[in-house]
């Protein structure tokens, strides 16, 4: 990471689960958490695991579900400089519980808690004049203030020579405002790398059909497209015309949560350390898989060895 860590901006929550399925909180049920979340949060954070230098900007509350995000994040190597620390609101909260067909039903406390109180502090300017890489998490799109952030770190990045993705996974309903849509389009315009899921491709290129969807994102600025096919793996196209499949690792699903964001994180991990496609692209399929065998959205993510001990137990796979 020559050019200094990959950071990211948005939400850090703590995730309380419930341990049977079923629908709702309509009555009295067993919960287990706080989990550390909050999709850049784990991006980030499977990202530092595997060796590289990360940071992000957010905002907790200064209660026990912020400390233990911070704590989290400190611990798995993560610069938490940038995090800064609302005297006014809690830590945002996921309450969230499993029906038995795997839809889920949440309750959220995002919008009114310190994850919407991200500023652009002096904590946050200090890490973006150092930063090589942003990584920009559509869902940070429903925090207003997370906004000028983005758009002071894509200037202050793109300045320094840096590199830009995007994981466009913006909730459906906010791509109904117009506002929201013309930054969703701005960002598929000036990242290098997308990293969709399923649809996501079609929303983000504005065109149906994998092959079409793909070149009419390269006909824009990425030079790489990482598409999520969740278990059935994962494919990267470049913009030179090559396509590189990786299938998925065998796992049993436990908590199917952060997959996307674990695969992500380490897949811009493993190339900003100079890793070829190939390669990278084992250890995100590979962190993604990890991730879902364990409770809890950033449980499973791993470090480099626990990641190449999770590859050697299938036979034929290896970095
Ligand atoms: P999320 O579901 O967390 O929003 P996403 O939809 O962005 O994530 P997915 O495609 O679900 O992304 O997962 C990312 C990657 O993780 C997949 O490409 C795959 O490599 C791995 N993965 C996810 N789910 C499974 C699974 N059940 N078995 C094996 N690998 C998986
Ligand atoms: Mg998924």
């Amino acid at each position: 990471d020559a050019l200094g860590p990959t950071i990211t901006i948005g939400e850090i929550l703590v995730e309380i689960m419930a341990t049977d399925r079923g629908t709702g909180f309509l009555e009295p049920i067993t919960l287990i958490g706080p989990y550390p979340s909050g999709a850049p949060a784990i991006f980030i954070d499977q990202c530092a695991r595997l060796g590289g230098s990360a940071g992000i900007i957010a905002c907790v509350g200064e209660d026990d579900f912020g400390r233990v995000n911070v704590a989290r994040l400190r611990a798995d190597g993560a610069d938490v400089s940038a995090i800064s620390t609302s005297p006014e609101f809690p830590t945002g909260s996921a309450f969230v519980r499993y029906r038995k067909d795997g839809s889920r039903d949440f309750v959220f406390n995002i919008a009114r808690s310190a994850a919407a109180q991200i500023d652009l502090t002096a904590a946050a300017r200090a890490l973006i004049a150092r930063s090589g890489h942003l990584h920009v998490m559509g869902t940070a799109f429903a925090i207003p203030g997370a906004i000028e952030i983005i758009e002071h770190a894509i200037a202050a990045i793109k300045a320094r020579g840096g590199s830009i993705s995007f994981d466009p996974n913006v909730r459906k309903e906010l791509l109904g405002q117009s506002e929201t849509r013309a930054r969703f389009a701005r960002l598929v315009d000036i990242a290098d790398l997308i990293l969709p899921s399923g649809e996501e491709l079609f929303v983000a290129a504005g065109v149906e059909g994998e092959r079409e969807a793909v070149h009419a994102l390269f006909a824009r600025n990425a030079s790489e497209v990482a598409l999520k096919r969740g278990a059935n793996g994962s494919t990267v196209f470049t913009r030179e015309g090559r396509r590189i499949d990786c299938p998925a690792f065998a796992v049993e699903e436990i908590d199917p949560t952060g997959a996307g964001d674990c695969f992500g994180g380490a897949y811009v991990a493993c190339r900003r350390l100079g890793m070829p496609i190939e390669q990278a692209l084992t250890y995100a399929n590979a962190a993604g898989a990890r991730n879902v065998t364990a409770k809890g959205p950033m449980e499973g993510a791993g470090t480099r060895a626990e990641l190449d001990a999770f590859i050697a137990m299938t036979p034929g796979r290896s970095t």
